[in-house]
């Protein structure tokens, strides 16, 4: 079965850490590669954004296909839908010579927007994730006005997408109550963790490796620098700490989040804590194990995560978390178990969860085990698996859908809908 996986404005293979390169692409990547290992074809498409091969094989069964939709070059989110209905045509134009795809999957509205009229055209099903949803970013109030053309669209690919992958039962609870989608068509499937790369190892040796600091408290952060992330709450925290010689490392941000990152540092000089900030700017995800091995705790101080891979990731290689209770962050860390879950959007029940738990090594012990017990159940073999069911019953629900559909519907599209069905 050829699959088509939509990713219109950052590709999979982008390097992570970057303003627009976090969670979702590693997603798309690591889901492709395991939909591929179980012998599914796949093609990835995103918008042609450098001097860069048109296509690029990533591994059997799967390659990176880059369409020419706009400028050659990384251009802002926003900038991007001007050239969607560009991107649409390229995506056709493809599909109608290299194709066809029995499933159309897309990820974040715009692609979500590509992929409907993809999958339209091809007759065929469209699973969509939105990944994060406008009406959420604008009621989580960060600053930040998500545009209205963004929510209508977003409201008519709920409505019309043959199925929806929500990362969590809080996102499925949003997207019924803010997008009217069909609870019968959201699927709750939480996101995949390479658990093989993310493994519990000695912390001694890993700070070693990374040249920090063995005989002081480490607290981690890692992301996309940006302000849904709330890192000014986090410095405030650290700011708050009774441990006064814990260190703070941020990791993620590139060039473009060089505003923010002046303002964390002027922050971090304001609070008399410049010394235990350090920014290490991105780094490399096969790297990252090594920097979770050191910390002593992961915090996740966000205003709102659909998923929230860093905190598993973090689990997975044995490290209590501290995060906001906030969309699937509070369903992926067990409060109390493999961390805590901060109800609150200030800087002192924070601090209080930090400071209990870099007072308690036995605590963080125990919770680093049980968090690495809890995060089995994101095993990509599992959550593949998953997904490729939703693949089965999305094309028997397509091919019912046609099946019983009134005479009016062209024949056309009754043929190939029973074709296609299994
Ligand atoms: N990441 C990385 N290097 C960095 C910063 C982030 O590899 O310097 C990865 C991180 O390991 C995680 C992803 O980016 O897999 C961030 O995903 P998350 O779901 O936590 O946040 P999102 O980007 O979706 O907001």
């Amino acid at each position: 079965m050829r699959i088509a996986m939509v990713s219109a404005h950052t590709s999979p293979l982008a390097p992570l850490g970057g303003r627009e390169t976090g969670g979702m692409n590693v997603y798309v990547l690591e889901l492709s590669r395991e939909l591929a290992r179980l012998g599914y074809t796949v093609d990835i498409f995103t918008r042609l954004d450098g001097d860069l091969p048109a296509t690029e094989p990533v591994a059997p069964g799967l390659r990176l296909v880059r369409l020419p939709a706009g400028p050659p070059r990384p251009i802002e989110k926003e900038a991007i839908i001007a050239h969607l209905p560009g991107f649409a045509r390229a995506l056709r134009d493809f599909a109608h010579t290299e194709g066809p795809y029995e499933i159309v999957h897309s990820h974040y509205w715009q692609s979500g927007w590509a992929g409907q009229q993809l999958a339209r055209a091809l007759r065929a099903p469209h699973i969509v994730m939105f990944h994060t949803l406008g009406e959420v970013k604008n009621r989580a109030r960060f600053g930040e006005d998500e545009p209205r053309l963004r929510i209508r669209h977003e409201r008519a690919i709920a409505r019309r997408a043959t199925a929806i992958v929500a990362a969590s039962s809080h996102e499925r609870q949003l997207l019924e109550r803010y997008y009217g989608a069909d609870p019968a068509r959201v699927h709750v499937i939480p996101c995949g963790i390479d658990l093989d790369l993310f493994q519990p190892r000695p912390r001694e040796a890993a700070r070693a490796e990374l040249g920090l600091p063995a005989d002081r408290p480490i607290l981690l952060w890692v992301g996309r620098l940006e302000k849904l992330k709330g890192l000014e709450i986090l410095l405030d925290t650290v700011a708050g700490l009774e441990r006064r010689d814990a260190l703070l490392l941020i990791v993620g941000g590139d060039d473009r989040a060089a505003t923010l990152r002046r303002e964390l540092e002027a922050r971090a000089a304001s609070l008399g804590i410049a010394e235990r900030v350090r920014f290490t700017g991105a780094v490399d995800h096969q790297r990252l194990p090594a920097f979770y091995a050191a910390a002593d705790v992961c915090v996740v101080p966000s205003f709102y995560e659909s998923f929230g891979l860093v905190a598993v990731e973090a689990m997975a290689c044995g490290t209590p978390v501290v995060a906001s209770r906030v969309g699937g962050l509070a369903s992926t860390v067990i409060d109390g178990v493999t961390g805590y879950l901060i109800p609150w959007r200030c800087p002192e029940p924070f601090a209080e969860k930090l400071d209990v738990l870099l007072a308690n090594p036995e605590l963080r012990a125990n919770f680093g085990r049980a968090a690495r017990a809890a995060v089995e159940r994101f095993r990509w073999s599992t959550i593949g698996l998953r997904i490729a069911d939703l693949y089965d019953a999305a094309r028997h629900e397509f091919a019912d859908r046609a099946g019983i559909a009134p005479s009016g519907l062209p024949n056309e599209a009754w043929e190939t809908a029973i074709l296609a069905a299994p």
